[in-house]
C-alpha cells in the first residue's frame, strides 16, 4: 500500500511539473504575418478636455508624415483608419476591473520625501538582476545624474535610480495645468501601468493617441529611458487582445500642446512650434509602428535607427537618421519578432486570482516604454 501511494505521489508531482513548466505564464506575443498588401491600422483619439492637444489639421499631417517615414525606414505600406474620438474617460472603461486591480496594485505612489522607497528599489534591483534592464542602458540615461554610478553596486544603483526617479515624478506632481488644477490629478489617467493594461480589454483599435500626460512610477518595467523624466511617456506599444498582431501603441501629444512652463529637465521633447510638433510626433509614432507591427526592439548601439530609443535620437528631428545604415535584420533587435512584447496569461484567460503575480516574475511583464 505504501508503495502505491510513493507512486501515486510521484506521478501527481510530475504530472503538476509538466503542467506548471510546460506553460510560459508570460508569453511572447508571436510575430504576425503580414501579407502582401498594405497594412491597415485603426488609429483613434482619446481625449482628455482638461489639455490643450493637436487640432484636426495638425493630427491628420502626423499621419501623413507617419505613413512616408514607415515607408522610409521600415519598407512596410501602412494606411490608418479612424474610429470616433473617445474621451479619456470613455477609453479607461475599457479596461476591465481586475487588469484595473492589477495594473494600480504595480502602481507606486511616492512616499513623502526623506522616506525611503524601499519597494521600489528592490524592484529596480531584481530587474538589474535578472539582466531585463542593463546597467550600460541605465548609464546611458542617467549618467549626469548619477556620477559614478557604473562602479556601484546593484544596490546602491537601484537606489540612485529611485531618487532620480521620484523626484522627477514628484517635480510634475507640482505642475499646474492651463485649467488651474495640477497636471495630476485624482484620476489614474498618468498611470503607465493602466495604459499597459488597456489591452485586456475589448481595444477595437492598434493606436490610440492622446493628448493626456503618462508620468508615473511602477514596480515593474521599469525603463532607464523615461526614469530621469520622472517616468514620463511619450508612447508605448504593449499587448492587446484585440490588436490585429496582438499589441497596440499609445502616443503621448501632452508636452507638445500644453504650455506649462519650462520642461527642460523633465521632458526635453516639449515643443510648442506646430511644424516641429508634428515632425516628432510622426518619428515617435513611426517608433512605435515598428514595435506594434514587426515586434522589432531597441538597437541601443545605432544611432542612425530610428528603433534605437528615443529621446536621444529624435530630439535632433531625424537627423542623423538613416534607414540605409539600419536596414531590417542587419542586427537582432532589428530582425522581426525581437521585442519581447509579453503578456500575463492568467490574466487573459480569466482575468485570474489577483495577488499571484505580486512578486519579482512581473518583471518580467511589461511592453516597450518609449520617452
Ligand atoms: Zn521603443
Amino acid at each position: 500500500m505504501r508503495k502505491f501511494w510513493v507512486v501515486f505521489v510521484v506521478l501527481i508531482v510530475g504530472f503538476g511539473a509538466v503542467v506548471y513548466f510546460g506553460r510560459d505564464p508570460f508569453p511572447v506575443v508571436p510575430l504576425p504575418e503580414l501579407g502582401d498588401g498594405p497594412v491597415t491600422l485603426r488609429v483613434v483619439r482619446a481625449i482628455n478636455d482638461r489639455f490643450n492637444s493637436l487640432s484636426e489639421e495638425e493630427f491628420e499631417s502626423v499621419l501623413d508624415q507617419t505613413a512616408r517615414s514607415v515607408r522610409f525606414h521600415f519598407g512596410l505600406e501602412v494606411r490608418f483608419e479612424r474610429g470616433d474620438d473617445y474621451t479619456i474617460a470613455e477609453l479607461f472603461q475599457l479596461i476591465p476591473e481586475p487588469a484595473e486591480e492589477l495594473a494600480l496594485s504595480l502602481s507606486y505612489t511616492p512616499p513623502p520625501s526623506g522616506v525611503s522607497p524601499e519597494e521600489l528599489i528592490s524592484s529596480i534591483a531584481v530587474q538589474i538582476e535578472n539582466g531585463r534592464v542593463s546597467t550600460a542602458n541605465i548609464l546611458r540615461f542617467l549618467e549626469a545624474s548619477i556620477p559614478g554610478a557604473s562602479r556601484m553596486r546593484t544596490k546602491d544603483l537601484a537606489e540612485s535610480v529611485a531618487s532620480t526617479w521620484l523626484d522627477g515624478l514628484r517635480a510634475w506632481q507640482g505642475l499646474v495645468a492651463e485649467d488651474g488644477d495640477q497636471v495630476i490629478d485624482s484620476s489614474n489617467y498618468h498611470q503607465y501601468a493602466m495604459w499597459d493594461f488597456l489591452g485586456y480589454g475589448h481595444l477595437p483599435f492598434d493606436i490610440v493617441v492622446t493628448n493626456q500626460l503618462a508620468a508615473s512610477a511602477e514596480r515593474y518595467a521599469f525603463s532607464p529611458a523615461s526614469a530621469p523624466s520622472g517616468g514620463q511617456m511619450g508612447g508605448l506599444t504593449g499587448y492587446s487582445r484585440k490588436g490585429q498582431y496582438g499589441t497596440y501603441t499609445m502616443l503621448s501629444t501632452f508636452t507638445y500642446t500644453n504650455d506649462i512652463g519650462d520642461l527642460t529637465k523633465l521632458s526635453p521633447g516639449q515643443f510648442l512650434d506646430s511644424a516641429i510638433t508634428t515632425r516628432h510626433a510622426a518619428l515617435m509614432l513611426t517608433h512605435e509602428i515598428g514595435h506594434l507591427v514587426l515586434l522589432l526592439g531597441h538597437p541601443w548601439n545605432n544611432p542612425n535607427c530610428i528603433m534605437s530609443p528615443s529621446r536621444p535620437r529624435l530630439n535632433g528631428l531625424s537627423s542623423g537618421l538613416d534607414a540605409a545604415k539600419c536596414k531590417i535584420g542587419s542586427e537582432p533587435a532589428m530582425t522581426p519578432g525581437a521585442a519581447n512584447i509579453r503578456y500575463d496569461r492568467d490574466l487573459r484567460g480569466r482575468l485570474g486570482p489577483l495577488g499571484r503575480f505580486k512578486s519579482a516574475v512581473v518583471a518580467f511583464m511589461g511592453g516597450q516604454a518609449d520617452v
